[in-house]
């Protein structure tokens, strides 16, 4: 495999010779040795896209012609479905049948924005209210886009922002996070080798600063798209306000999910469990803050602190187990100090809140799953993004209480509640201000529907047609049928 950056359909050391060891959470092996690109080198690959899409033969590909190659890229990523599932799970240390479903996924979603893209870009008639004319709507890509995405779902969050932004016409410089590169690397060869035109498809790696800022300040980028961190989303927003670029954000989420006492009790428990504990926690839609009625607070946290201890932390890429380690030292770190404020704050730890003992485990960067109790909804622990295997309890006693405290975060991503009363769903589901709300589930989502956050959870969508659209811009094609003198200047 390339281990270098992908720049006019060439592979490429750059011009620095600044390398990065990437490491596998479960052990610390090294497993790949990655060039890190300079500021010069992202500014080739911005030129490359540039020049590709401003008058290299892409722009004169019809939408049915992109698609062909978009719906490749999908058939390719089937193909190389176990490759990829293996690559991802080194990386990122999430269990193997995790990362198979993640291909799964990333297969569809290259060939629905294939199926769509024809007629979603279509022209289309505007009833003139102007005699003896026309007026028509046509759709036409963006530009040149920088795609900056996250360690946690690597190649997953880097294919909802190339497939619609290949479908739609774009050209493309990915910068994956620089401590997850090697799926989005693969991909990359694929598209080569589905035959993308050179400079359609751009590949640099290297950290967020200086690679990432130069795809975020570039007066050459006309789109910036980025899933990460909130503090890295405002940077970006600033850096993309030079040339008043369009920017796309997907940002993180500290997601309520509430569990009424008419509930599928037993159900709702299992999917407390799910709602947080794949990846170990690390994702953005994680329902790390449960809600859950008074008269059934006690049960329920009995039962899920039993279901907690009894899941099986290791090595991902070995059957059987439930939950890797997190991505890296620093992000464990991380999630450790936010455990011990967390007991500062006077919540307490019911079970987990430490590392394993487990001899084989002392390589890995791992926490055991952690369920906070005794918490009220102005403590950090509660507010703020932890983002691994973490899980917060309060209690409340009517309604309207959940959904004000579920509504009490500046996050706005995904929310989810169980209820068996038919009343009670239509409302809250309307009550509950996040881009997702999920009834008696979590975490479910598809490419069909759009996704992104509320608040500061995110600026747009992706996927479904909306995804797409982040990447089209709308022309007002106007035509005078019967031109005559208007006379009113000088007439
Ligand atoms: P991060 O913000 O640290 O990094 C994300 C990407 O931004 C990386 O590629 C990084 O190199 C780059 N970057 C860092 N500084 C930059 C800068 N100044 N300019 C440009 N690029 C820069 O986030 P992370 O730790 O990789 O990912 C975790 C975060 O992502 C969590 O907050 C999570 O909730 C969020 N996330 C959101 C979604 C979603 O769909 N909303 C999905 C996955 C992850």
């Amino acid at each position: 495999m390339n281990q270098g950056l992908f720049i006019n359909g060439q592979w490429t050391t750059g011009r620095s010779t600044g390398t990065r060891e990437i490491i596998n959470p479960f052990n610390r092996e090294v497993i790949a040795t990655v060039v890190e690109a300079t500021r010069k080198d992202t500014q080739d690959a911005i030129a490359a896209a540039r020049a590709a899409f401003d008058s290299g033969p892409w722009p004169r590909f019809a939408a049915s012609e992109r698609a062909a190659l978009v719906r490749a890229l999908g058939d390719a990523v089937e193909q190389h479905r176990e490759e990829l599932a293996h690559l991802e799970s080194l990386d990122t240390g999430k269990t193997l049948e995790e990362s198979r479903w993640d291909m799964d996924d990333i297969a569809g979603i290259f060939r629905y924005y294939a199926d769509i893209v024809e007629s979603d870009m279509a022209d289309s008639a505007v009833q003139s209210p102007i005699k003896d004319s026309t007026s028509t709507i046509v759709r036409e890509p963006v530009g040149v886009c920088g795609q900056i995405s996250p360690w946690n779902y690597p190649l997953l969050q880097a294919s909802w922002k190339m497939a619609p932004a290949l479908a739609a016409g774009c050209t493309i410089i990915m910068k994956p996070s620089e401590i997850t590169p090697l799926t989005t690397i693969r991909i990359t060869e694929l598209a080569q080798e589905v035959g993308f035109p050179p400079g359609v498809v751009n590949l640099v790696l290297g950290a967020g600063h200086p690679v990432g800022a130069e795809l975020a300040e570039s007066l050459d980028v006309d789109l910036i798209s980025f899933t990460g961190g909130i503090e890295t989303g405002r940077k970006i927003m600033q850096a993309a306000s030079g040339n008043a670029k369009k920017i796309a954000l997907e940002l993180g989420g500290k997601n309520p999910h509430i569990v009424f006492a008419d509930a599928d009790i037993e159900t709702a428990v299992d999917y407390a469990l799910n709602a947080v504990f794949f990846h170990a926690g690390q994702i953005c839609s994680a329902g790390a803050r449960l809600l859950l009625e008074s008269s059934i607070h006690d049960d329920f946290v009995s039962a899920l602190r039993a279901k907690m201890e009894r899941i099986v932390i290791g090595n991902g890429m070995v059957d059987g187990t439930q939950m890797g380690p997190l991505i890296s030292e620093q992000h464990r770190d991380k999630v450790e100090r936010a455990i011990k404020l967390g007991q500062e704050e006077g919540a307490t730890v019911l079970t987990g809140g430490k590392r394993p003992d487990a001899k084989e485990l002392e390589n890995g960067f791992f926490v055991t799953p952690t369920l906070f109790t005794n918490c009220t909804s102005e403590m950090r622990i509660v507010q703020e993004e932890v983002f691994g295997p973490v899980i917060t309890v309060e209690r409340f006693e009517t309604e309207e209480e959940a959904i004000i405290l579920a509504n009490d975060t500046t996050y706005g991503l995904s929310a989810g509640f169980w209820t068996t009363d038919t009343a009670r769903q239509q409302r809250v589901s309307r009550a509950l201000r996040f881009g997702t709300v999920w009834i008696n589930d979590f975490n479910v989502y598809f490419v069909q529907a759009p996704w992104g956050g509320y608040k500061q959870s995110g600026i747009g969508r992706e996927l479904g047609r909306a995804g797409l659209e982040e990447y089209l811009e709308t022309k007002h094609v106007f035509q005078n049928l019967t031109p005559k003198s208007l006379n009113w200047f000088g007439g």
